[in-house]
């Protein structure tokens, strides 16, 4: 399927051209292919192409293509690289929202969550950590527009909540993850992700050293250029590498 391949190539360009714009290293941004309603053939089209994140919003539904996808792509890529089985696998991050009753197996599974918005998911991702694996990678999804029909942390609960999920020991708390309103220009678009950044320096002049936050979540298909000029590392993008998304398939 060589269209997924030239759209990667083409969000790659945006990528590039977004960085040299803001005087960045490209290779500071992680693009994060969002595979919510796509089938594991597209994402192995999207491996194909060089890519190793991925992003899922339904604990079912990834959960079906991660035990799909990921050992036995891990192999593949393993052969490629000549490295130990296993080394090379796949890095999957949950992204949507998460109940409580779904942490054990997100806990279980996952490398990222973009997605904690409240406290008590956080102590239960880490109570559920097992510890023969890699402290679980967090970001707060902060609630950037204070709208009502999404979840997040409000900008003034972050910095409490920051202290607290930093102490929690099975969790690697790397940073926050916004989805702003949607805007129709770049210089109205920078507004919100301007203020992630500011929020992600104010926290971290108070957070010791070793746990400063070095990741910013910020930027999909349509405001990937505002987000990556005001400091984003991870860009999340579906419709841009996959095309529109069949709004009957996904859930809710
Ligand atoms: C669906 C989704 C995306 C991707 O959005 P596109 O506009 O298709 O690029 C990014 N982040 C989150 C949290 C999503 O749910």
């Amino acid at each position: 399927m060589p269209k997924i391949e030239n759209n990667i190539s083409d969000v790659t360009n945006r990528i590039e051209q977004a960085a040299r714009d803001a005087n960045r290293n490209p290779c500071e941004i992680l693009l994060l292919a969002v595979t919510k309603t796509r089938s594991a053939e597209d994402i192995r089209c999207a491996v194909d192409a060089g890519l190793t994140n991925f992003g899922e919003n339904y604990v079912q539904e990834a959960l079906e293509k991660i035990s799909l996808l990921g050992a036995e792509l891990g192999e593949e890529l393993d052969k490629e690289l000549h490295k130990e089985p296993g080394t090379a696998n796949l890095q999957w991050h949950f992204i949507g929202p998460l109940q409580s009753n779904k942490t054990r197996v997100v806990a279980e599974n996952f490398h990222w969550v973009h997605s904690v918005d409240r406290l008590k998911i956080a102590q239960r991702l880490s109570e559920q950590r097992p510890i023969d694996l890699a402290p679980l990678n967090i970001c707060l999804q902060i609630n950037i527009d204070n709208e009502a029909s999404k979840s997040g942390f409000s900008s003034d609960e972050a910095l409490a909540a920051a202290l607290e999920i930093a102490k929690l020991p099975n969790l690697h708390l790397r940073g926050l993850m916004a989805i702003p309103q949607s805007q129709q220009t770049l210089e109205k678009q920078k507004i919100a992700f301007y203020a992630l950044h500011n929020l992600r320096d104010q926290i971290n002049r108070s957070l010791d050293n070793s746990k400063k936050l070095d990741t910013l979540s910020m930027g999909m298909s349509n405001d990937l250029e505002a987000a990556i000029s005001q400091g984003s590392t991870i860009v999340r993008v579906g419709t841009d590498i996959f095309g529109k998304r069949d709004h009957k398939r996904e859930k809710h």
